[in-house]
């Protein structure tokens, strides 16, 4: 058995671990998903079709991620990297900032990033925390038009694939928080890692998720209260 700062933590987030910062879920009764067509506002084909609609879209969700603030939840998964031992990876499938900013360093935002911009033409990132219009030009190849919201719509590849792979084949504890279990490929990471063999799995969520039966162990309330008690529990007793 590994001593503890040789061992490594893998957290999956979803939209859950937000929820009480007063981001909207998905698929929650009251979700974004049960007011828009996902097909209009989040693949590559509705952009194409009407990327005003969606730069609107995307404005609104913006300026509400601008003014959140973290959470509990948040707080307890940076305090949990900056007093464990071993190494603690974030990888989040969450477009705000609220991990970076309850202080986790190491995050992999697998959908991207809703206050990044990105030019669909020579796909030069920049911060922006303000509206994206078709009048805007791209600062790196003067392109009008192009730039997009730096997220990863349905039928797009996640980001950071190779890295994330690596850090669950290595992981000796995986914890999935606040997510639905109903999106690939993160969905698929417990019975990867599962696979392996090695690493304890545990879910943190408000109800059971799609892949529940997956876990060695469930934990279920808001995230504000259920991820606090466990990462005190880890950090005094191990798993
Ligand atoms: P989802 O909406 O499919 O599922 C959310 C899950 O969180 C559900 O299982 C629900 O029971 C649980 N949950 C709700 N409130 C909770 C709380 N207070 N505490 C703990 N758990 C709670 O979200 P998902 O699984 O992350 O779906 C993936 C997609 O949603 C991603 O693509 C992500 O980019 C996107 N998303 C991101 C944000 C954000 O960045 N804050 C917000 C909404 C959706």
């Amino acid at each position: 058995m590994p001593a503890m700062e040789d061992k490594r933590i893998v957290i999956l987030t979803g939209a859950g671990v937000s929820a009480e910062s007063g981001l909207g879920t998905f698929r929650d009764k009251d979700g974004l998903w049960t007011k828009y067509d996902l097909n209009d506002v989040a693949t590559p084909e509705g952009f194409a079709r009407n990327p005003v609609f969606v730069h609107d879209f995307y404005n609104k969700r913006r300026q509400n991620l601008v003014d959140a603030t973290p959470n509990a939840a948040h707080h307890a998964l940076g305090r949990l990297e900056t007093e464990f031992p071993g190494e603690v990876l974030v990888v989040t499938q969450n477009i705000d900032r609220l991990h970076e900013m309850g202080g986790s360093k190491n995050v992999l935002h697998m959908h991207g990033e809703m206050l990044k911009s990105r030019c669909d033409i020579c796909m030069h990132v920049i911060y922006w925390e303000g509206d994206l219009s078709l009048e805007m030009q791209c600062e790196q190849c003067g392109a009008a038009g192009a730039m997009r919201p730096h997220v990863v719509w349905f039928g797009e590849m996640p980001f950071y694939m190779d890295d994330i792979q690596m850090e669950l084949d290595r992981c000796d504890l995986f914890v999935s928080v606040g997510t639905s279990g109903s999106v690939y490929p993160a969905a698929g990471f417990v019975s990867q890692v599962r696979h392996r063999g090695k690493a304890h799995t545990v879910e943190l969520n408000l109800e059971p998720s799609e892949g529940s039966a997956m876990f060695h162990d469930s934990v279920l309330g808001p995230a504000t209260k259920v991820v606090p008690a466990y990462v005190d529990e880890l950090l005094a007793n191990g798993w």
